[in-house]
């Protein structure tokens, strides 16, 4: 499939990885948008937030149970970190391969 996160999922793109298991992928953004920027990637091709149902919920939950110990493990999660999901083209996506953005390392003023 011509998926970059795919790609970056089976090794076929290089990437700095921060964490994986069996279900999912954390690596570093490319392009951050705060000190620490990790992205987190279901082990599976899910396009969007719009593409979760029943059956891959499982990914979401695992990807979810991981964000507290990622951000532990990264030294933010006492200061408080972000978690962004961008779906579809109003919502910013970029790469249709669902994600969650997980930054810290900075106090965001904005929403
Ligand atoms: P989106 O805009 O879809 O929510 O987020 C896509 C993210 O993927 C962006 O923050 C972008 O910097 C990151 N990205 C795009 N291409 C690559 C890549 O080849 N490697 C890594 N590590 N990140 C990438
Ligand atoms: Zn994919």
């Amino acid at each position: 499939m011509d998926c970059l996160f795919c790609k970056i999922i089976s090794g076929e793109i290089p990437s700095t990885k921060v964490y994986e298991d069996d279900m999912l992928l954390a690596f570093l953004d490319i392009n951050p948008q705060a000190p620490k920027h990790i992205v987190i990637v279901p082990k599976t091709h899910i396009q969007s937030a719009n593409e979760i149902n029943g059956t891959n919920l499982k990914y979401v939950a695992a990807i979810w149970e991981k964000i507290p110990q990622l951000a532990k493990d990264l030294s933010f999660a006492e200061n408080g970190y972000r978690v962004i999901n961008n779906c579809g083209s109003d919502g910013g996506q970029t790469v249709p391969h669902l994600h969650f953005h997980l930054l810290g390392g900075k106090q965001f003023t904005d929403f």
